[in-house]
């Protein structure tokens, strides 16, 4: 049976069919958007299952009808309405994306986030395979994560397991979008860590030139706040979860450092003193996504 997966980003929706194998059959990237609204993306994304399933051999009725669509999309979905919450792609806000998608293509589709999506494809796909328990985050313009167990996504009693980045560090630390204070994400992300670096040395500086800027005389001072944030936040997961992986993705899963220091900081602050639990780069970069929404 041949999956559609969709990956519904805040600049680009890309989509990919599948064989069982999980061998690529046809892909194609289009831009999302934003500005045209909400009905736009949905027509968006019909018109590129449509392109899929005539590239492929799914073009009949019958054959598109067998065909599995899952879709990957920025934001949590509430378990009480089904709708979209906390998205920064910010049109699909309070919509019923599921519904509507199914209205529009006369199919079922499967829905869910990006971090779930990511941690599910790098389990089954990619560098987490052969282990029980993942651990996945992204961290990038915002931070995410998912939990695997056994191949599957582990929701929770109301859906929000694995919802790393607004778990709280600091008590009364900075404001989140999310109404609460001190979470993950304010500390973490690319724009927190670029608002870190500005506060110390006045430079506006995107991440990547920060990282390239280590000569700066309060690069050693960002890097520790980093890294001490960083530790904090993965010794939280290991504790807890115990997983037998942790895999980073997202724009700042390119940061050497995570894999060398940042792990030895996480080890430091986790309650054994025999932690080993890898804690290593995504083997799918941007694909995991669409891979992820083809394995809902
Ligand atoms: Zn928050």
């Amino acid at each position: 049976m041949n999956k559609i997966g969709i990956d519904l980003g805040g600049t680009k929706i890309e989509g990919i069919v599948v064989d069982d194998n999980y061998k690529t059959i046809a892909r194609k990237r289009i831009p999302t958007n934003q500005a045209n609204g909400y009905d736009s993306i949905l027509k968006s994304i019909k018109i590129l299952c449509l392109h899929l399933a005539e590239k492929t051999s799914v073009a009949t009725q019958e054959s598109f009808e067998t065909t599995s669509i899952g879709v990957c999309t920025p934001g949590a979905l509430s378990l009480d309405s089904g709708l979209i919450k906390n998205s920064n792609t910010q049109c699909l806000i309070g919509k019923d994306l599921k519904n509507d998608l199914k209205n529009i293509l006369h199919h079922d589709v499967s829905i869910e986030n990006d971090a779930n999506c990511f941690a599910l494809a790098e389990a089954k796909l990619g560098v987490g395979k052969d282990h029980d328990i993942i651990f996945g985050v992204i961290m990038g313009t915002g931070v995410g994560g998912g939990i695997i167990i056994d191949g599957k996504i582990h929701h929770g009693r109301t859906n929000i397991a694995g919802e790393w980045g607004h778990h709280c560090l600091h008590t009364g630390g900075n404001s989140c979008y999310c109404g609460n204070k001190g979470c993950v994400e304010t500390y973490i992300s690319g724009p927190a860590l670029e608002k870190n670096w500005y506060q110390l040395s006045g430079l506006n500086q995107s991440l990547l030139e920060i990282i390239q800027n280590s000569d700066n005389q309060n690069f050693a001072n960002w890097k520790k706040t980093f890294l001490d944030n960083f530790a904090l936040s993965l010794s939280n997961v290991i504790d807890i979860l115990d997983p037998d992986m942790i895999i980073l993705g997202g724009g700042l899963s390119n940061i050497d450092f995570l894999y060398t220091e940042g792990k030895d900081a996480v080890y430091e602050k986790v309650f054994s003193d025999t932690v080993d639990t890898p804690i290593v780069k995504n083997l799918l970069g941007d694909s995991a996504g669409v891979f992820g929404a083809c394995l809902l």
